[in-house]
């Protein structure tokens, strides 16, 4: 017997969620079972095209269920790449590499077991969902070109065991030991064929390969003379055969319009690892010199592991339906960098490597359709359909305006429209487009003042004032709005201008006489309050600014409180 291993200590515990897991939808175990298999399939057929292999048939490619009542079991075997004894230690002795430190974090700040679905769905744990079924899962695998194959058990509760095992050709095959029926749970479903081809009908349909099962099927007997039958002496007999179950059409490549709201989301979750639906699904083909379809789709959510480092943009690559590559960068902007999707282009060459996708022309028009489209797309989400956006906005509003910030004005043009601010005249989410449209008369200036909070921005002394006036000011909650507006510069030829800086200018003749006149008279206290306050103030002014409170602090032209506070916060 081989030694136990033990799970890597965030795989045990994530382990422990999935086998006690609340989740309703354990079904989904076998389109993620199937979706790596599938992968597997891929990885194998670019290796032959692009390595010219001839010992591969790329037409024997396939999917092979199997069921078996006696034992209680469900395989799922394919003929792809498969795994050698490091890749399966690696593979599936560690849960979702990148996100596991995330992860870890995210289980302790909440020990809640309601929670796991939320988590489990942040991370690509496909495989581990085999447990919400299973309380044994072994995995036989042998790698494309080596000899040995190893056999991976594990009952999840007490680690897992590898040993060499023999395996006549490449691939991977996962047998599943479902668990025991218990008052609320069936597992015995999953041994009944026609739940099986419902759940690839369901969620396979699409994956390329063909998806194959021998099912028993009643088939009419004919009699011999052929003859016409009574309905009542028609014969059936059960004949057994080995079945295709899906019908191995790309989603994309299928017509928009035959295509359910519930099959893109299905594939989305399936094949980027969310539990969530998508936002917004986005399906086009483009003709001309570079031809491409393009599937992309904007997140519910945010990944878990969004605003770090170990998140990786970009979209998968296909060239006439085979996958070439993951997480192709060039193919998405950064102010995009959260939308997930895929190309299929004929005009791209199958060898192309990750080196060769930055200086290639093709990929370059490409990119280039696909942000139009999405900033498209998102605008008419905004003039359609304005929850959606504001709900896409919270989600996902902080990248476009670091967009903004980041592209140093390049990104200006594109972005701009796409902004949402506060407004203290609507009290709600407005575009600058929309405070442009109804700027009072001879208003020179689109007003805005930043602060923590919204309730606070709006019990300032300026705010007051400037609102007394008539006028709308935006309200800037994030830190990284008031960098934006400037880089902006202007909208349709209107400045931005801070409220809390600098001589507002809002003032008739009359009251600035006035002002004049008050100053002179206390000419004497002003000067004894700068003398008092000395280095610390530039000026002690009379000022039309307040309404209601004595006193403000107002800063002169030039860098603003906030950005102050924004730029000696930031390290070094
Ligand atoms: P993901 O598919 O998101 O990478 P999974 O938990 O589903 O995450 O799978 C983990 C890894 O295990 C895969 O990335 C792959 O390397 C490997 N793997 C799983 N199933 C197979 C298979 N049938 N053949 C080859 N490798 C597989
Ligand atoms: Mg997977």
């Amino acid at each position: 017997m081989a030694r136990k291993k033990q799970f890597k200590a965030e795989s045990k515990r994530l382990l422990d969620l999935m086998i006690n897991s609340i989740y309703t939808h354990k079904e989904i175990f076998l389109r993620e079972l199937i979706s790596n298999a599938s992968d597997a399939i891929d990885k194998l057929y670019y290796k032959s095209l692009s390595e010219n292999l001839s010992d591969i048939d790329q037409n024997a490619f396939k999917i092979h269920l199997e069921i078996d009542k006696e034992n209680r079991t469900l395989s799922i075997s394919d003929n792809g790449l498969g795994m050698n004894k490091e890749e399966l230690e690696e593979n599936l002795g560690t849960i979702a590499k990148s996100g596991s430190f995330a992860f870890k974090q995210e289980l302790e700040e909440k020990d809640e077991k309601e929670d796991a679905v939320d988590i489990i769905g942040q991370f690509g744990v496909g495989f581990y969902s085999a447990f919400m079924v299973a309380n044994r899962v072994d995995v036989v695998s042998k790698k494309y070109g080596e000899e040995t194959a190893y056999i991976w058990s594990s009952d999840a509760s007490d680690g897992y065991t590898i040993e060499e095992t023999s395996k006549d050709d490449c691939g991977t095959t996962i047998t599943l030991y479902l668990k025991d029926n218990t008052d609320d749970e069936n597992y015995d479903e999953y041994l009944a064929q026609y739940e099986i081809e419902r759940l690839i009908k369901k969620y396979s349909d699409y994956i390329r390969y063909p998806i194959e099962m021998w099912v028993e099927e009643q088939k009419r007997i004919e009699p011999e003379d052929g003859e016409e039958q009574k309905p009542e002496d028609v014969k059936y007999e059960t004949v057994k055969e080995l079945k295709t179950l899906n019908s191995m059409i790309p989603l994309w490549k299928r017509s928009k319009n035959e295509i359910t709201k519930e099959e893109y989301n299905d594939f989305y979750k399936s094949k980027f690892n969310d539990f969530t639906d998508p936002q917004k699904t986005i399906h086009f083909s483009v003709e001309g010199n570079v031809s491409f379809t393009s599937l992309l789709f904007i997140p519910g959510k945010a990944p878990m592991n969004y605003y770090s480092q170990d998140y990786k943009k970009g979209l998968q690559l296909y060239s006439r339906g085979v996958f070439i590559m993951d997480n192709a960068d060039e193919l998405i902007p950064e102010h995009f960098r959260f939308v997930k999707g895929l190309v299929d282009s004929q005009d791209l060459n199958l060898n192309i490597s990750r080196e060769m996708l930055q200086h290639d022309r093709q990929l370059k028009v490409i990119a280039n359709r696909i942000e139009k489209k999405i900033k498209s797309e998102l605008l008419l989400m905004l003039k359609n359909d304005r929850e959606e956006y504001e709900k896409f906005w919270n989600t996902f509003g902080l990248q476009i305006k670091f967009g903004v910030y980041n592209g140093f004005g390049a990104n200006k043009e594109l972005l701009q429209d796409l902004l949402l601010f506060y407004s203290s005249k609507e009290q709600k989410l407005i575009t600058l487009d929309e405070y442009v449209a109804r700027m009072e008369e001879g208003q020179e200036n689109i007003y805005f003042m930043s602060g923590e909070k919204i309730e606070k921005i709006d019990q300032m002394p300026a705010v007051q004032k400037v609102k007394d006036k008539g006028y709308e000011i935006l309200y800037l909650t994030d830190n990284v709005d008031e960098f934006v507006l400037q880089i902006l510069g202007t909208f349709k030829e209107k400045n931005f201008k801070n409220i809390s800086q600098g001589d507002l200018d809002l003032d008739s003749e009359e009251e600035k006489k006035e002002l004049e006149k008050k100053a002179e008279e206390n000419k004497d206290m002003l000067e004894g309050l700068k003398t008092a306050l000395g280095e610390k103030v530039k000026e002690v002014k009379i000022s039309t600014r307040l309404v209601d409170d004595p006193v403000c602090l107002s800063s002169d032209e030039g860098m603003s409180f906030e950005m102050e506070k924004v730029l000696s916060a930031m390290p070094e």
